[in-house]
């Protein structure tokens, strides 16, 4: 409820659009809810949560002659679906079509609806299931093709029971082409971007038939779209699994794949075969020394943290591919994939990262690089060596960064010791000192520090340590995922 609650008032109360910048209101039509938006994006949001999110306009005559109630009704309606949306991508549910849920849905991604739920479980009957080529793309070599089509069923059927044969003449059980445009579906494709693909869940006819927009980049190595990293999710469309919201799972709907990180099941995507098909006779030892990957999970008692960083107003916690982001406005701290805000610049498994808010820049931190984005843009000429903050060359990598934003300065932390940078005259300020002298108490090396609401929070392992930089002590330790809100209503599995 709560979440409504402030959806409908940020919808109500534009606190900081300027009087004379608010919209004149047309009594015969709906206060469009984002004003800040053009035209043809906010049809294009409306036409994404239609086909992605069920969301059901009212007619058209119901707008014109809409009352007020009408009018908050269909707002709410939209709203609801838009936090559906912010919700599914880890994004802070505000309900408010912002740039950046905008530049979510402008993604590239799978064309099935996120919010396709089985009244029964959809499977097939059959352990052997026969796949049948029926449209090659032109541009690209058949045989490539087909042996990328060969290794996506391999990684099903390495965890299920399941076998697949492929056959060049006779009918098939799963039928895949590449078309473009209006293909006669009902889904028509869309060009470049946008939708890549979609298939269909298992049954006759087009049931478990895959089909591939003709008009992608589709590639083999590390340009364009990975035709294998498509292709594995459609195939566990075909065999019957819906979209995860479990942003490390290959059935996640956003293309997420990074040419550096080796396509693999995750954890989420093996659970949820094996619940429709069982499990294959050779998982055990095919994955006892390498077990699917987990997303990490908040809850999780050992969680342990990369780098934590404020941004704006939100506190972001970093770890692996993924990221929480802490909104004071909202309960829910939400996973999300690092690339999901900085798609191919920003690097996984970082070590400290910080906001310099006079330069408004954000700067991550892995090895002996650094990387600097203003908004959501690398600078040019970045990554550059640390060295170019003072280190001296026996110094490879920085364990966190703490930036105080009234004394424009920034501590580094590299094990045992700590760095005083001064921002304005970029310089360091003298020779480092122990940890143990600065902050009394604090055992070192540690894992990430952040200053967030009047104190300074420190990580090491599965503890937070908070201390007040005033006083020079410490006020508290607690589990190091006390910060990330851990409820029953936790991760994957609401929506
Ligand atoms: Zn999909
Ligand atoms: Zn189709």
């Amino acid at each position: 409820m709560r979440m409504l609650w402030l959806s409908l008032l940020t919808l109500m109360v534009p606190v900081k659009t300027p009087v004379t910048a608010l919209p004149l209101r047309t009594p015969d039509l709906p206060i469009r809810p984002h004003a800040g938006l053009s035209e043809a994006d906010q049809e294009f949001a409306e036409a994404y949560l239609r086909h992605f999110y069920g969301y059901k306009p009212k007619s058209e005559r119901r707008r014109r002659n809409a009352d007020t109630d009408v009018d908050a009704e269909w707002r709410t309606g939209l709203c609801d679906k838009v936090q559906k949306m912010q919700r599914f991508f880890g994004l802070p549910p505000s309900g408010e079509l912002t740039k950046e849920t905008l530049a979510v849905m402008k993604r590239p991604r799978c064309g099935l609806s996120d919010v396709e739920r089985f009244g029964k479980t959809i499977r097939w009957k059959k352990s052997t299931l026969s796949y049948r080529i029926a449209r090659d793309n032109p541009s690209i070599p058949a045989s490539k093709v087909h042996k990328v089509f060969r290794a996506a069923w391999k990684l099903w059927s390495n965890v299920t029971p399941m076998k697949f044969r492929k056959r060049s003449r006779k009918e098939a059980d799963i039928v895949i082409s590449f078309y473009n445009s209006d293909h006669k579906d009902g889904s028509p494709f869309d060009g470049k971007g946008g939708i890549l693909a979609h298939a269909f869940l298992p049954g006759y006819g087009i049931g478990g038939d895959v089909h591939f927009d003709a008009d992608e980049d589709w590639s083999f190595n590390s340009t364009g779209f990975s035709l294998f990293a498509v292709t594995v999710h459609e195939f566990g469309h075909a065999l019957g699994l819906p979209h995860s919201r479990d942003p490390g799972a290959v059935m996640y709907p956003a293309y997420n794949f990074a040419p550096s990180y080796e396509l693999q099941l995750s954890f989420r995507d093996v659970k949820d075969i094996q619940h429709l098909y069982g499990v294959s006779p050779n998982f055990a030892s095919l994955f006892s020394k390498k077990p699917p990957p987990r997303t990490p999970d908040k809850c999780d008692p050992h969680l342990s943290f990369d780098a934590v960083t404020e941004l704006q107003q939100e506190v972001l916690f970093f770890k692996d591919r993924f990221m929480w982001r802490k909104h004071p406005q909202f309960d829910e701290t939400a996973i999300t994939l690092i690339s999901s805000l900085w798609p191919d610049t920003v690097p996984p498994y970082l070590d400290a990262v910080y906001e310099n808010v006079e330069k408004n820049v954000i700067m991550f931190f892995k090895g002996h690089q650094y990387w600097m984005l203003r908004q959501l843009s690398l600078e040019e000429g970045f990554p550059r060596n640390i060295s170019d903050f003072g280190f001296p060359s026996r110094i490879k990598s920085v364990d966190a960064a703490l930036h105080f934003r009234n004394e424009h300065c920034t501590v580094f932390f590299t094990g045992h010791e700590c760095w005083r940078y001064n921002e304005q005259q970029k310089m360091m300020e003298g020779s480092p000192t122990l940890i143990e002298q600065e902050w009394p108490g604090l055992p070192s090396p540690i894992d990430a520090a952040v200053f967030y609401d009047g104190f300074v929070h420190f990580f090491r392992g599965n503890i937070h340590y908070k201390f007040d930089s005033n006083s020079k002590h410490m006020v508290s330790t607690s589990p190091a995922n006390d910060l990330l809100e851990c409820t029953e209503m936790n991760g994957n599995e609401i929506l």
